[in-house]
């Protein structure tokens, strides 16, 4: 008889990645960032365990390991070429950038008031 993984749901499991995550955030803004770095190092290896790699690299840089927290360690911007838009993420401390294309839903370009 072949045994089965105990396989938890998936929203369970981010929850668990979130407070993780913000357990690293709080580590990193109170100066401890050898530690923060280290924690989300486990981190991905857990979400990796279920895969769940994808998700735990919107909370971790994926080449520094720093924690993503918006205006200290990543800057947002968004930028608009042609039709699409789409968000530009920067980590400062490495300087590793990700795109990610979004497009409008629904939403027409002459659509203004008269
Ligand atoms: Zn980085």
């Amino acid at each position: 008889m072949r045994r089965q993984k105990l396989k938890k749901p998936e929203k369970l499991l981010k929850a668990e990645l979130q407070y993780i995550y913000n357990y690293t955030c709080r580590l990193y803004r109170e100066g401890y960032i050898d530690e923060a770095i280290n924690l989300s190092k486990n981190l991905v290896k857990l979400a990796f365990k279920y895969k769940l790699g994808g998700y735990a690299f919107k909370l971790v840089c994926r080449k520094c390991y720093v924690p993503v927290i918006p205006g200290l360690t990543v800057t947002y911007r968004v930028k608009r070429r042609g039709g699409k838009s789409y968000i530009l993420t920067r980590c400062i401390n490495c300087g590793y950038t990700r795109k990610k294309v979004f497009k409008h839903k629904g939403v027409e370009k002459r659509a203004r008031k008269k």
